[in-house]
């Protein structure tokens, strides 16, 4: 299974927007933009517009960053990556067995 199969399956968000990645556990330390836990998402949405896109970023913890990421799929925008740690994906995967 691929990250981006991955992370759309952790998040169920099967939409063909969503691109998925494994980051080092160093770009997670930082907490979450919403509330004080520990941060485990990264998201960054690409709009194409006439002159060049438009990045936005966001880091967050698992609820929030899955709330963040169904919110963002209703917007305008072509493209959202949503990067984890290894160890999500390795836990989630862990639990779904
Ligand atoms: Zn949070």
């Amino acid at each position: 299974m691929n990250a981006t199969q991955q992370v759309r399956d952790l998040l169920r968000i099967h939409d063909l927007r969503l691109v998925g990645r494994i980051g080092a556990d160093h770009l997670f330390v930082d907490g979450c933009d919403i509330c004080p836990k520990p941060a485990v998402m990264l998201t960054e949405t690409i709009t194409l517009e006439g002159r060049g896109a438009t990045h936005e970023g966001g880091i967050y913890c698992l609820g929030h960053g899955t709330a963040a990421v169904d919110l963002l799929m209703w917007q305008v925008m072509d493209e959202i990556t949503v990067t984890v740690p290894a160890e999500l994906v390795a836990s989630y995967g862990a639990l779904a067995a």
